[in-house]
């Protein structure tokens, strides 16, 4: 059932000669405007895709918020498949959509578009970010998504073993797409062990061609099977079901995934069975990250040295989660709250 949880404004889109049916969520403007990508999916039906929107688009906010950025939280979801449905106009004519907002909802990449379909996007409205490096943008946001996620991954070692490091631990990636291929690079960099599952066997293989000791899994079950140091969620959302939060050996979650925990509670489970869960959208942060400094005029040396903050932002949640004795995702989501309400009301203050 879907369940509005405070949201501002949603807005369906529909232009029937391109094949248009779009929805834009805006969760909040507290911190500025609502930011977040473009999700472009082939959905059952309208409700599944309005309950996914409306999911993503609250992520957005406590992302936004703890990443220290000037932006509220949003989402849109375009019905289709991508495949098949996307085409020059289809995208034109949801940018179009996204300028009649005026600039309360600022578009960008997500599982389905890219940044070339961005630059479509950007010829119709100025509120769009992600575009190719070619037109002056910050390019594929998954190369900072993977960054943030490898330095909350050392953070998170440091404080089970006393090292931000991972060399020598057995690591469990959970697809590897643009965001979990990146992730392994990094890994492998530092020293760390592969093992590896994702449903496209090319996938895989091009991260097996890249760093040849790594292993591949037979499914999805044989990767939690593996005596996994850490686990790290690079595929789609609720990977941290109850059976995986029940059984689970490794001693750290942390990746790249949005949506991480199949449904509340879950985060409890994990920390009364000593497993450091390093929360979602503060470590996946970085790719937001990037888009943002887009909006600006694009710096990736600037970006870089902002999502190297996710290590600093995760070692303080764990710290306050210890405070006050709560998980992690606990402490993440009250630090998020409270900056929107010290920084947003701040909004009062004519000047
Ligand atoms: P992607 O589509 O490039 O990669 C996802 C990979 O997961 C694919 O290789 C796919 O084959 C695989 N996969 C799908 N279902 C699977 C399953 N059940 N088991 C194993 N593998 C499976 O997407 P991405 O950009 O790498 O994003 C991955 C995740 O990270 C998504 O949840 C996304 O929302 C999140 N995320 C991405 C970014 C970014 O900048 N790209 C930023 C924040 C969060």
């Amino acid at each position: 059932m879907t369940v509005f949880q405070g949201h501002e404004q949603v807005v369906f889109c529909e232009d029937k000669a391109s094949g248009l049916r779009a929805i834009i969520a805006i969760h909040s403007t507290a911190l500025g405007p609502a930011l977040g990508g473009t999700r472009f999916y082939p959905y059952a039906s309208e409700e599944e895709a309005l309950a996914d929107v409306l999911e993503l688009s609250r992520g957005m906010t406590y992302k936004n918020a703890m990443a220290g950025l000037d932006h509220g939280g949003g989402k849109a979801v375009i019905l289709g498949d991508p495949s098949r449905d996307k085409s020059e106009a289809l995208l034109r004519a949801y940018g179009r959509f996204v300028q009649s907002l005026g600039g309360r909802y600022v578009t960008a990449c997500d599982v389905g578009t890219y940044s070339p379909d961005m630059d479509y996007v950007a010829r119709e409205s100025r509120f769009v970010t992600g575009r190719t490096e070619a037109a002056g943008g910050a390019g594929d946001s998954s190369v900072l998504t993977a960054f943030g996620v490898f330095q909350g991954m050392r953070a998170a070692a440091e404080r089970v073993w006393g090292e931000p490091t991972l060399r020598g631990r057995l690591v469990g990636i959970q697809g590897v797409g643009k965001v979990g291929r990146r992730l392994a690079d990094l890994l492998a960099e530092d020293g760390a062990r592969l093992v590896i599952w994702d449903v496209d066997a090319a996938a895989t293989a091009r991260v097996v061609a890249a760093h040849p000791m790594t292993t591949v899994a037979a499914d999805a079950a044989d990767l939690l099977a593996a005596e996994l140091d850490v686990y790290a969620p690079c595929a789609l959302g609720r990977a941290l079901t109850d059976e995986v939060a029940a059984t689970l050996e490794a001693r750290i979650v942390c990746g790249g995934a949005n949506n991480q925990l199949a449904h509340p509670g879950i985060e409890k489970v994990l920390a009364e069975r000593g497993v450091l869960y390093a929360p979602d959208y503060v470590v996946n942060a970085g790719g937001v990250i990037q888009v943002a400094d887009e909006i600006e005029g694009f710096s990736m040396e600037r970006a870089r040295a902002r999502a190297a903050g996710i290590f600093d932002t995760t070692g303080r949640i764990f710290e306050l989660a210890e405070r006050d004795a709560v998980p992690p995702a606990v402490a993440a989501d009250r630090l998020a709250e409270r900056r929107m309400s010290e920084v947003g009301r701040l909004r009062s203050i004519w000047r």
